[in-house]
């Protein structure tokens, strides 16, 4: 199928680059909360038994490959049917870019600017993007290409693994997106506490050889043989699926929670005074913990001490504004599905 669009600009391009211009690096949170969300559907889907297959390795997966200049994010969720595509991706952007903006126009409010334009934020980096997808359903798998301007192709295509892929092809002039360090510190900056395992290649770890010995100094003049150390590659997994905060206080010990201090900030080596554990539901959403920290001579000129998300997704550490002054002495999470935050200010 082809499809010609309705549109008043030639191209969606320069009004998704305008769009987000300064945060061009959020396309890989939304893309990869799209993979998790669809993984968490699933999982919905299998546990009402309205899925009954089997669910398998559930691992969002992120590829890169330099050589071909894509970025590739994988998922083994619900995925979607041709009539999906059409309803999810097709129609918001093609429906005209006077209505795309304006379906959009309270993302700079929304979230302080924080939160992206979904999907489409894959344009503000790739000049091409694809979607190979096949439905949890057993209806036919379909490959959608884009490359920007108001015409798509969509076919059936062979994908045998249920589930979605999106290809992005990475744009000339955001060649700093095909860096393996910048996906990894963006990954662990994202996406480090999404509530399902997410891979990046691969990383090593030594261990002891099964079959091969080395002979070393026992330590009293002599020698001794023992197993070989070697190194074993093994998937990068970049997240925590369990993240303290959305623990019970009662199934945490007070070193779960240094352990979790540490975790947040590896650069800081004092311990916290003592911390809360918040778990709100009236007047809206909020888990999170907040830690006292020692209260030093010299202020701490470290800002950007509590990081804020939405349902395990990070949003921002700029919170200025968002949690009263009296609050930036501390350090911690706080976790609300109802952002924009902003509400709370009168609250906390
Ligand atoms: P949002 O996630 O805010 O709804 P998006 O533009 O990111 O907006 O996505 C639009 C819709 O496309 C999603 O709600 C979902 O139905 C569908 N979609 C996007 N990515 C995936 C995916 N990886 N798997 C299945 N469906 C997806």
């Amino acid at each position: 199928m082809q499809g010609n669009i309705n549109v008043q600009t030639e191209n969606i391009f320069p009004v998704i680059k305008k769009f987000l211009y300064s945060d061009h690096e959020i396309f890989l949170r939304e893309l990869v909360s799209n993979a998790i969300d669809a993984t968490q559907k699933l999982k919905a889907l299998s546990s009402r038994s309205d899925f009954k297959g089997e669910l398998g390795d559930l691992t969002v997966e992120v590829k890169l490959d330099s050589k071909n200049k894509t970025l590739t994010v994988v998922d083994r969720g619900i995925g979607m049917t041709a009539d999906e595509v059409e309803k999810y991706i097709n129609q918001i952007a093609f429906s005209g870019a006077s209505d795309f903006l304006e379906k959009y126009k309270d993302v700079q409010e929304n979230l302080i600017g924080h939160f992206g334009m979904g999907f489409y934020s894959a344009f503000m980096v790739a000049d091409k993007v694809e979607i190979y997808t096949k439905s949890y359903t057993d209806a036919p798998a379909m490959h959608w290409v884009c490359d920007g301007s108001p015409s798509f192709t969509m076919e059936e295509t062979k994908k045998e693994d249920r589930g979605t892929e999106i290809v992005l092809h990475i744009a000339d002039d955001c060649k700093e997106f095909l860096e393996e360090q910048q996906i990894l510190q963006l990954l662990r900056k994202y996406c480090r506490f999404m509530p399902v395992a997410i891979r990046f290649g691969e990383e090593s770890e030594w261990v002891d050889s099964e079959t091969e010995t080395e002979e070393v100094d026992d330590g009293k003049g002599g020698k001794t043989t023992k197993p070989k150390r070697v190194e074993r590659k093994k998937p990068r997994i970049i997240n925590n699926t369990e993240p303290a905060w959305r623990k019970t206080p009662a199934s945490l010990t007070a070193d779960d929670y240094k352990n979790f201090y540490h975790e947040l900030y590896p650069m800081n080596f004092e311990e916290p005074l003592f911390q809360i554990h918040l778990n709100v539901d009236y007047p809206f959403n909020l888990t999170g913990i907040l830690f006292f920290p020692k209260i030093r001579k010299t202020i701490d000129p470290n800002r950007n001490k509590i990081q804020l998300y939405c349902n395990q997704v990070f949003v921002t550490d700029s919170v200025e504004g968002i949690v009263p002054d009296y609050l930036m002495l501390l350090h911690g999470v706080l976790d609300s599905p109802d952002i924009p935050l902003n509400v709370s200010r009168s609250y906390l």
